[in-house]
């Protein structure tokens, strides 16, 4: 990273945590054995991939397994492979909220083209859904309800313990993406799949996983050796598992620190942005998230004129397709509002200096920009 970039975009993936590169490095360097060999060099391989599948169900639910896949992505579309087994039970409803991310989203959607109906659940202007109305949408034909622990662009928390009992009362399952809010946010243990990413808690790019509760089994959607508990084939990479291992361990490890930590920055950060609007809920929030706009600024202006701060647009989505934010858009704002709007993302290496710096310029961009 140039020295001079001041890095405010931790929930598009954090840097690897200095541990986490010492933990994988012997398994890239020294130890190349495939996991799955049964000689001595496979057997270690196999043993450091169990160690990493305990360390990263730490944080989980009891009662359940982790699978690791290539990316939290894989491991949504796993997951919403159990609507299969449902179906045949004559549950061919799909809930997803509104404001979920695209892997959510989308990978629900495709369950249409094979007799699914999928409902977008609205949230309301805090990017909150409301469990009253959920109950009345949930029925004894939906057969799975997905909703998100903390929203990628808006930080904002659902109640998912209450959307899980709400599912669980008609008997539909729950799937969660603990994504952002995994090693930060409590997770109900009533849930019953959860995915996750490493990247975006100081891991490495490239594995993910499912963690799905005893007794749900989601059919395969990558055949071959029978990786996985025959769920998902593929050789596996004990350095990213390693990796991820290690992020979780210090996930646990840093969890009151880092979010004392977080914390501090966000009171910094909200005391330099306070003639700024936050985008959703304020208090039921995860606060290494703020997305806030500033009425009449052109975020697209502000990007380009502002090079020494990494950040996001709140108008673009994650992948960069300029397309406007479904998730602002899921609040209700104009599309005025939603192309003013930035979202600032603290996280675990960040300093006071970094918040003080970016505040300054972004500040002097936009003063100069509605002048
Ligand atoms: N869900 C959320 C909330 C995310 O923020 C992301 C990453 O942007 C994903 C899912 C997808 O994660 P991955 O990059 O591991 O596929």
């Amino acid at each position: 990273m140039a020295k001079d970039l001041i890095y405010l975009d931790n929930q598009a993936t954090t840097p690897l945590a200095p541990e986490v590169f010492d933990a994988m490095v012997p398994w890239l360097r020294d130890n190349f054995g495939n996991p799955h060999s049964a000689h001595v060099m496979g057997r270690k391989a196999a043993a450091v991939v169990e160690v990493a599948r305990e360390q990263v169900a730490s944080l989980l639910p009891k009662g359940g397994s982790v699978l690791f896949t290539g990316s939290a992505t894989e491991a949504i579309n796993l997951g919403f492979g159990a609507v299969q087994a449902m179906k045949a039970q004559g549950r061919n409803k799909i809930i997803v909220l509104d404001s979920e991310h695209a892997a959510v989203r989308d990978t629900a959607l495709s369950h249409e083209a094979h007799g699914f109906i999928v409902e977008r659940h609205p949230v309301g202007s805090d990017g909150i859904v409301s469990l009253e109305q959920l109950s009345m949408s949930i029925d004894d034909k939906t057969a799975l309800v997905a909703a998100m622990l903390v929203n990628n662009e808006i930080g904002v928390i659902q109640p998912v313990e209450a959307i899980a009992e709400l599912a669980h009362a008609k008997g539909a399952l729950m799937l969660c993406d603990v994504v952002q809010g995994y090693g930060r946010v409590d997770i109900p243990d009533n849930i019953d799949m959860a995915a996750i990413s490493a990247h975006k808690i100081y891991g490495p790019k490239g594995i993910g996983a499912l963690w799905i509760r005893d007794g749900i089994d989601p059919p395969p959607i990558i055949h071959g050796g029978g990786q996985e508990q025959g769920i998902r084939s593929g050789t596996l990479s004990p350095a990213l598992c390693a990796g991820f291992g290690q992020a979780a361990v210090l996930g646990l490890e840093c969890h009151d620190s880092d979010a004392a930590h977080i914390q501090t920055l966000a009171d910094r950060a909200l005391n330099y942005f306070a003639d700024w609007t936050i985008n959703g809920s304020t208090d039921q929030r995860y606060m290494g998230n703020l997305n806030i706009r500033r009425d009449g600024l052109d975020v697209a202006r502000l990007m380009s004129d502002v090079r020494g701060v990494a950040f996001s647009a709140g108008s673009a989505c994650a992948s960069g397709s300029g397309r406007p934010s479904h998730v602002l858009g899921a609040l209700g704002l104009e599309p005025t509002e939603i192309k003013s709007s930035i979202r600032l993302g603290f996280g675990r290496y960040n300093s006071l200096d970094d918040i003080e710096r970016a505040s300054q310029i972004i500040n002097t961009a936009v003063e100069v920009q509605l002048a």
